[in-house]
């Protein structure tokens, strides 16, 4: 019987297994953590719902809603509260509300925008100017702060590209290639000859709502948090097949597949004492910079393209207050700071106005993010510190002075790919590589997207070419 590893529990691990279990094709997870799930991670704290990691996802990217629905969590979705709707942008001293009809980073809509206080004069004009300007020529890549420089003018990039955009992806804008992030603007300037014409015709497109389906806001989550979808799949898979407390510390090559070197769990004990497996196909969803530890001794080339990727680290700080102590209003669903504030936290979401059962009645649940491209080194003060310096900034920031009821603190050190300038000639090279290691599949947030619907994607794909290598052999 022909086998195969998966590495990682992730959601893209997650997506594979449940991708293979459908197919009929034997396989086996090895997770180096007690528990599995990777950066899924939902907690219940005091009757508060806590997210440590993700807490949405875009159901545009509709592989996760396909996941969603195959393992039965339809009825769990969970859409935002968009009577709430709006964000802020901390922009000389005040927040400002993003305004109507900017997608992403692009205006659709005239008004709002003259009427914001958010630009200045001279940036609105400039931005206006887009609708005009001439498309690039060539198709290199080029950073998103280029890119949005030369389309939108510099305050755009500073105010609304470089917090909103680059912010999701806790990256630089000045390395982050364009090409790899949003093909989609570039596709529309090749296109339309500009991001207003081609926005703005993506939105005549827009289908009308269909009463008969379920209807979804722009992001999504599930009721019982983000973990809920790693749960299911990993329920369904069936715990027999997930191997938690075990790192595979090498993948080395043989005549008919791959050996795994493992640390903990079964495995039979080779003669230096490790314990090893066998398998067919190994699918490898650890971030490249494991993965290139993992295929060091089988292709240090290979390894060494995955390791010249970079990391950001961020953390994720909850805090709760009974909603009787904040004494001003919490506008939109929060807020972002651009990194020329020079703030300490990046974001700070309303989480339990954006999303419903994540907090009792009576009480907020706030979510702010430190890191990730501004301020990384306070990562490494411990969660006393870290949690004061949010509630400092959360005073001088929205006025909030109350006293918290519970914090909880969440740090992802190397926890997201920036995917700079050239990546997608790297991806090329490194699929080159690959193709000399028939039965290996390198999956997960490193390669064709971090977000959650990217990932189960790779995991969809990897399970199909596994199937279809199997008919063919
Ligand atoms: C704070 C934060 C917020 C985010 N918010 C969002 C969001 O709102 N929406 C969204 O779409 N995306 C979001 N993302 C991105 C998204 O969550 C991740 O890109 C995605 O979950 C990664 O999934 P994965 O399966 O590729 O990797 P992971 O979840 O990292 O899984 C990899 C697994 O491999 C295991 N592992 C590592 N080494 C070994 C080894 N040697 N042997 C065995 N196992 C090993 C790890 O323990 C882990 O479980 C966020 C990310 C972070 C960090």
């Amino acid at each position: 019987m022909k086998r195969v590893a998966i590495i990682g529990s992730g959601v893209s691990a997650c997506a594979c297994g449940v991708a293979l279990e459908e197919k009929g094709i034997d396989f086996t997870i090895f997770e180096k953590e007690a528990s599995p799930g990777g950066k899924l991670l939902t907690e219940s704290l005091d009757g508060f719902l806590v997210e440590g990691g993700p807490d949405s996802f875009l159901p545009e990217k509709y592989w996760t809603v396909d996941l969603i629905k195959k393992v039965g969590l339809e009825d769990e979705l969970l859409c935002t509260n968009d009577e709430f709707k709006g964000t802020y942008i901390y922009s000389g001293g005040r927040l400002h509300r993003l305004p109507e009809g900017v997608m992403l980073m692009v205006p659709t809509m005239i008004m709002p925008l003259l009427k914001s206080n958010l630009i200045s004069w001279p940036g609105k004009i400039r931005m206006g100017l887009e609708f005009f300007l001439p498309p690039k020529k060539d198709a290199t890549d080029e950073s998103l702060a280029q890119f949005v420089t030369r389309r939108l003018g510099k305050e755009c990039l500073e105010k609304i590209a470089e917090p909103l955009v680059a912010g999701i992806h806790t990256s630089n804008p000045d390395n982050m290639s364009i090409l790899a992030i949003f093909p989609r603007f570039v596709d529309m300037e090749r296109k339309y000859g500009s991001l207003i014409k081609g926005m703005v015709a993506a939105l005549k497109k827009l289908p009308a709502p269909d009463p008969s389906k379920k209807t979804m806001t722009y992001f999504m989550s599930l009721k019982g948090g983000m973990q809920q979808l790693t749960d299911r799949c990993i329920a369904i898979i069936g715990k027999e097949r997930i191997k938690t407390g075990t790192e595979i510390q090498r993948v080395i090559k043989v005549r008919n597949g791959y050996r795994l070197v493992v640390n903990g769990g079964s495995g039979q004990m080779d003669l230096f004492g490790k314990k090893e497996e066998h398998f067919d196909e190994v699918v490898l969803t650890t971030p490249a910079y494991v993965t290139s530890g993992l295929v060091r001794d089988m292709d240090p080339e290979l390894s060494e393209r995955l390791l010249a990727m970079d990391w950001s680290s961020t953390a994720t700080i909850s805090i709760a207050f009974k909603k009787e102590d904040i004494r001003v209003k919490l506008p939109g669903f929060g807020f972002i700071v651009p990194k020329i504030e020079n703030r300490r936290i990046n974001a700070t979401s309303w989480s339990s106005i954006k999303w419903s059962f994540r907090a009792p009645d009576d009480c907020l649940l706030l979510r702010s993010f430190v890191g990730g491209g501004h301020h990384e080194e306070l990562l490494f003060e411990d969660d006393a510190t870290l949690v004061g310096v949010v509630l400092q900034e959360l005073r001088q920031i929205a006025g909030i002075d109350a006293k918290p009821i519970f914090s909880k603190v969440y740090r992802w050190v190397k926890g997201m790919p920036k995917y700079t300038v050239g990546h997608l000639e790297r991806l090329a090279k490194l699929d080159e590589l690959k193709g000399r290691h028939p039965g290996l599949h390198l999956i997960g947030c490193s390669y064709r997207g971090i977000g959650i619907g990217d990932c189960v994607k790779s995991g969809f794909d990897a399970a199909s070419e596994i199937a279809k290598r199997r008919l063919s052999s």
